[in-house]
């Protein structure tokens, strides 16, 4: 008999998300209270306007969406400086992926990502059987941006970053990142390149670049954003990318009609008025971030140092021992032994009680 499926499917891992803290409880039975620091949600809750106009927009439960994302589109252009052309929304930032290689890739052509980068730039480029070009990060746990251009064939149709990373935390600094674009944009044909900027409110180094500066530079850009970590709203599945008008043509061809709910656009619009969320939200991030990674490196802990709301940690131990032995205690942190970084573990920064609660817990933990 014919398999069912070929082998690019065979071999896909499904991703495995953060534990949900309800199925903790069930699993072992924990009573007292479950902190969850394992999927990079944002601590303080939904944006409160967000939050509101999605109460709203529950009473037209019975009307399909806007399928052209008018409003949201509008907004998006006015908050960035662009045309409204230019934007497309997913139903999150993971399904504008999947367009994007669905859109402009073929069989035999590849893609080019960086060795321990979000996992779903894998998975959405296997499901097509596409060849995957993983390319060894430099020192550092960054992506090493000139062995990532010289991966680039003519076949290479698409290159994923993020800047800055999950699951490492890092950043590509302003140069490295022009002189990447500079290095393709004199290729003939140069590829399609993804920088997703789902974690850039949470940045403060000075030579970090917002690669909206750098469209005109190089015309194949796609900067790539979220409404799922900052503005709170990761259970509406809201995210968007900036790219020329005509491959976000080409996107509206292939994309659902619907592809984006209407609670979440109605939300999402909303949430571009909540700076000031925004600001308690990366201003709280910054603090608790700079406190824990102080922390954990005061118990022994190496932390890559971060530029997100997460930091990566190794403790000495198999990452996967540390991650279940803090499930006891009823924190959840992620184990990254799907990214093969087995020894480590990624730590969502939470409010300061949450943050107390891991340090505590993993001090336990570590003396046991
Ligand atoms: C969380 C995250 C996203 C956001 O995904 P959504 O589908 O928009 O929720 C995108 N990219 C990276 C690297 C992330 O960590």
């Amino acid at each position: 008999m014919k398999p069912l499926v070929g082998d690019h499917i065979e071999t896909l891992k499904p991703y495995v998300p953060g534990k949900p803290i309800e199925e903790l409880r069930r699993e072992r039975g924990i009573t007292t209270e479950i902190v969850k620091l394992a999927s990079n949600e944002n601590p303080l809750g939904g944006s409160p306007l967000a939050l509101a106009a999605a109460h709203k927009a529950i009473e037209e439960a019975h009307l399909y969406p806007d399928g052209a994302v008018f409003d949201l589109r509008q907004r998006l252009g006015k908050h960035l400086g662009v045309s409204p052309e230019r934007v497309v929304a997913g139903n999150g930032s993971n399904e504008l992926m999947e367009i994007l290689v669905r859109t402009f890739t073929a069989p035999g052509d590849n893609v080019v990502l960086s060795q321990y980068s979000f996992i779903a730039y894998r998975i959405v480029s296997q499901v097509l059987g596409l060849e995957i070009r993983s390319v060894p990060m430099a020192e550092g746990f960054v992506h090493d941006l000139s062995a990532m251009a010289q991966a680039v064939d003519e076949r290479t149709r698409l290159v994923f970053t993020a800047n800055p990373n999950n699951p490492t935390g890092t950043y590509n600094n302003a140069d490295q990142v022009k002189d990447f674009l500079q290095t393709l944009a004199a290729r003939p044909n140069p590829p399609l390149v993804i920088v997703d900027e789902a974690y850039i409110e949470f940045v403060d180094a000075e030579d970090h670049i917002d690669s909206m500066t750098l469209h005109d530079l190089y015309p194949r850009l796609i900067t790539m954003r979220t409404f799922s970590k900052i503005y709170g709203l990761a259970a509406f599945r809201v995210g968007y990318m900036v790219c020329s008008e005509e491959i976000a043509g080409y996107v509206n061809r292939t994309r659902a009609p619907f592809n984006v709910n209407r609670i979440g656009q109605i939300a999402a619009t909303a949430a571009l008025d909540d700076m000031a969320f925004v600001e308690r939200a990366a201003s709280l991030n910054t603090t608790e971030r700079a406190r824990v990674t102080t922390a954990l490196e005061a118990m022994g802990v190496e932390v890559i140092h971060s530029q997100t709301n997460f930091v990566l940690c190794r403790c000495g131990r198999p990452g996967f021992e540390i991650y279940d032995a803090l499930l006891d205690l009823g924190t959840i942190t992620r184990p990254m032994n799907g990214y093969g970084l087995h020894e480590w573990v990624r730590i969502s920064i939470g409010t300061p009680e949450q943050n107390d609660r891991l340090l505590s817990d993993l001090a336990q933990v570590l003396k046991s």
